[in-house]
């Protein structure tokens, strides 16, 4: 079965955008995945095709209605991952990711200007996921992130399943640096170990750098890496 990504918004146009170039646009072509996208602005029942109103209780900007959100939710919604993109959301982590590719295909509702009405996420259980912590013009963006992070993960989609295994978050580290030729550059030379042949003494040495780039720069993942919970699972 084809992983398949649904994406509702006010901008359809924004799709695939990067989505249909490299791996992720190869992919898309050979049917590793697929990719519709509604124009939320289809559901509208009106003669103006009108969307959004201002917000109850005052304050600028406009808010997307419930019911013309939910229409358009219901025209693609099967039990799929359903989520919303919004600042006020949980942040977007590899977790996420690899649970998103290993289920079926996800829906992707993108908002606009100030935001969609709270009941409709509510109604319809929606994940709030946001990709960090500012403020962007619309969901759309979020919303290739999230589809960019995923696709890469599909069977076939990516060159080596072992990229996937080794990269930055995989196991909780970010990744150790990477080099290639020339061995030497502007009298910089590659950690003399790479050249080594030796795959033990390389492998010991990624993992140390690993460790020590992530202790340095992400107290926060070393604090989880380092933790009894995260060696006792890596034990087992
Ligand atoms: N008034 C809202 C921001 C609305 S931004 C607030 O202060 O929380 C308009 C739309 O952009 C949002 O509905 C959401 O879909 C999207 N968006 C903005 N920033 C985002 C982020 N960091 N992550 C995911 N989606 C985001």
């Amino acid at each position: 079965m084809t992983w398949r990504a649904s994406v509702l918004t006010l901008f359809p146009a924004m799709f695939p955008g990067p989505l249909g170039l490299s791996l992720a646009g190869r992919a898309l072509e050979t049917g590793a995945w697929s990719l519709d996208v509604g124009n939320i602005r289809d559901f509208a029942a009106d003669r103006h095709r009108t969307v959004d109103d201002t917000p109850f209780g005052g304050g600028a900007g406009m808010v997307l209605r419930p019911d013309i959100v939910d229409a358009a939710v219901a025209s693609v919604d099967d039990g799929r991952p359903l989520v919303c993109l919004t600042p006020r959301g949980r942040r977007l982590a590899q977790a996420d990711v690899r649970r998103f590719a290993a289920a079926p295909g996800v829906v992707l509702l993108c908002g606009r200007y100030e935001g969609i009405d709270q009941r409709v996420i509510d109604a319809r259980f929606m994940e709030e996921i946001s990709i960090g912590d500012y403020v962007l013009s619309g969901g759309e963006l979020a919303a290739l992130v999230l589809l960019d992070a995923t696709v890469r993960l599909l069977p076939g989609v990516m060159g080596s399943a072992d990229s996937a295994a080794e990269e930055s978050f995989s196991a909780g580290l970010l990744e150790y640096p990477q080099y290639t030729r020339p061995a030497e550059w502007q009298g910089r030379r590659v950690p003399e170990v790479l050249l080594s042949g030796h795959h033990g003494a390389v492998a010991a040495w990624r993992q140390a750098e690993a460790e020590r780039i992530t202790r340095e720069r992400r107290p926060d993942l070393w604090a989880a890496f380092a933790s009894p919970e995260h060696a006792a699972s890596a034990a087992s």
